[in-house]
């Protein structure tokens, strides 16, 4: 038995989800004619309340989207360092969409409307780059799967709105901070101008993200998404995994933070587990110390078949997601007992 916490994109498909594709209607997806990837975009539109969906094969392209759409060439993009659009994205704020990037320090990935007002360059100084949008990132990956105070959402948004910014959200698991901290997802769609969700994380299907926002948004979005190679044709199948991941695998989240919970208790007693990020959902990250270095560490627990990533020289990353039962999880306790 391998128990896989490097990351909640090693889930696979589960025999319902599987049996859910096989059935699904499809067509031509670039025409529009997809029946299911229809309905999934018209679903997640009006679970956040808002105008319109797209549908893409990566929570990359659907962040490379909105970042395209809300900017012009040489324009400036305010985000936390840590955010994965600026560190796990290739460079495609400048790549794709030609911008530069104000990196700001907030608290583990989470940024305040303060440092945001302070990052919006006068767009009367012809020095300086125009500052035209915000990305947030709920949960942080980074910052150990942090969640924000919806309040801070609405400060932000009142910043962005008084000088003129759009206001993204790279919500790859939003799902996880809204049952961590019971959340509705209206409230979201009512303060952000576009959401980016992944279906392929911790909510389990193969493939797949949503960006949603207003109408007019998402059809510049879908222009954009042809030109970067994301059009598909019969994406029906993998539509019908999202349908089915947003009907049945969004409650069971709170069983990962549980776990997660457990794991991190399990670890806190050891005198090789130096600090730990605060675990709010399905991540945990800690540093290694004393008798074992990172990777020391991630090689001993891999030969008892357990898998983590170090994320850098002293820290280990753990995700724990859909394909991680409660028996895996015990399983893990005893390793780590024994360490
Ligand atoms: C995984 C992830 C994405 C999207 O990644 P893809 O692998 O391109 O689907 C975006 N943002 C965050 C925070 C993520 O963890």
């Amino acid at each position: 038995m391998t128990i896989d916490f490097r990351s909640d994109t090693f889930t696979k498909p589960t025999p319902a989800m599987l049996e859910a594709m096989m059935k699904a209607q499809v067509g031509d997806d670039v025409f529009q004619e997809d029946p299911t990837v229809n309905q999934l975009e018209k679903k997640a539109a009006d679970l956040f309340g808002m105008e319109a969906a797209i549908f893409c094969p990566s929570g990359t392209m659907t962040n490379q989207l909105a970042i395209k759409c809300h900017t012009q060439p040489g324009d400036e993009v305010i985000c936390d360092h840590l955010s994965h659009i600026y560190q796990y994205e290739g460079g495609g704020i400048a790549f794709n969409a030609g911008c530069s990037v104000r990196l700001l320090q907030g608290d583990r990935g989470r940024i305040t409307a303060d440092l945001v007002k302070e990052s919006i360059n006068n767009p009367l100084d012809v020095h300086k780059p125009l500052s035209t949008l915000v990305s947030l990132e709920n949960t942080a990956n980074r910052g150990g799967g942090s969640c924000y105070d919806f309040a801070a959402f609405e400060y932000i948004r009142e910043v962005c709105k008084s000088n003129g910014l759009a206001f993204h959200l790279d919500g790859a698991r939003l799902f996880n901070a809204i049952v961590a901290q019971k959340e509705s997802t209206k409230e979201y769609g009512r303060v952000f101008d576009s959401i980016s969700i992944c279906l392929s994380k911790g909510l389990g299907a193969p493939v797949g993200s949503v960006l949603i926002g207003k109408r007019e948004f998402i059809q510049k979005a879908r222009r954009i998404r042809k030109i970067f190679g994301g059009g598909m044709r019969q994406a029906g199948f993998l539509a019908a995994a999202g349908i089915y991941a947003l009907d049945h695998h969004i409650d069971r989240l709170a069983q990962d933070h549980d776990h997660a919970k457990q794991i991190a208790t399990a670890l806190s007693s050891k005198d090789f587990v130096g600090t730990m990020l605060p675990v709010e959902t399905n991540i945990l990250i800690f540093e290694v110390k004393g008798k074992y270095t990172a990777t020391q560490l991630a090689q001993i627990l891999k030969e008892n078949g357990i898998l983590v990533i170090p994320i850098s020289a002293t820290q280990i990353r753990i995700v724990v997601h859909l394909d991680v039962s409660p028996e895996m999880v015990r399983k893990t306790i005893q390793v780590i007992e024994t360490l």
